[in-house]
């Protein structure tokens, strides 16, 4: 049996007075495709931040392949294959689609690759032509192909969709599922509606805590998530 590739155990972060996740639990595996939904301040960017190093947990435990990574730097998660999308994208606007993700590539990466993953976001067409001037879904794919240019084992995205339209955020959700074939993906989200046309594994997140688990059906039919969704509470 293999480790799970992220481990995350009961994990809290507060920020002075302010506890912004209260105890969470997440367990990654090969192949995993997983859902993080929550609304605004939920709470979800943080334990994103935790999940990559970014921030350090004030307690609980977080471990990469079995081996404890708790306060480990940012980079020693990137190393071992944890990969991310801010949730803003910053592609380098003055470089082409194509510089962008050889910036990105691994040492050693080739011009397949870099074909292969220019493919996969559909913007083979775009490749010399400079990031600034792609739309906006087309520049939140090229930064997702940046983080997948790395070839990490698990790739986050944090709310990959955000400010795309009905046509854009449905490429998405088949990009999502193209990725899951290579590498492990969680997403966060806000928008239950993604949530429900990716049809995986998801968290629901309110607080800092986690309110649901399961699958979209579970979780959009539990009692208090409706409630903070529909605004009922
Ligand atoms: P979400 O991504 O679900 O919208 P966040 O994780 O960004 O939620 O934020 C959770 C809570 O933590 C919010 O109340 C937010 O204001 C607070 N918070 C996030 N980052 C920081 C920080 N660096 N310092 C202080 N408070 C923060
Ligand atoms: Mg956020």
């Amino acid at each position: 049996m293999t480790a799970p590739l992220i481990e995350a155990r009961d994990i809290a972060v507060r920020f002075g007075g302010l506890v912004a996740v209260a105890g969470v639990s997440l367990t990654i595996q090969p192949g995993d495709i997983c859902c993080i939904v929550g609304p605004n301040g939920a709470g979800k960017s943080t334990f994103f931040n935790v999940l990559t190093g970014t921030v350090k947990p004030t307690s609980g435990e977080i471990r990469l392949g079995g081996e404890d990574f708790t306060g480990r730097p940012i980079h020693a998660f990137a190393r071992n294959g944890v990969a991310r999308k801010f949730q803003v994208p910053s592609v380098f606007p003055s470089l082409s689609v194509a510089d962008n993700l050889r910036v990105a590539q691994r040492r050693g990466a080739d011009e397949m690759a870099l074909a292969d993953v220019l493919d996969l976001l559909g913007l083979t067409q775009d490749a010399e032509r400079p990031a600034g001037i792609l739309a906006h879904g087309q520049k939140q794919w090229l930064e997702i192909g940046m983080a997948l240019a790395t070839e990490p084992k698990v790739l986050l995205l944090d709310e990959p969709t955000a400010g795309m339209g009905p046509e854009e955020t449905q490429r998405t959700v088949r990009l999502i599922r193209e990725i899951g074939s290579r590498s492990a993906v969680a997403v966060i989200e806000h928008d239950m509606e993604f949530v429900r046309a990716l049809g995986v594994r998801t968290l629901v997140l309110h607080q800092g805590r986690v309110i649901a688990e399961g699958s979209f059906e579970v979780v959009a039919s539990d009692e208090r998530v409706r409630d903070v969704y529909l605004g009922r509470g």
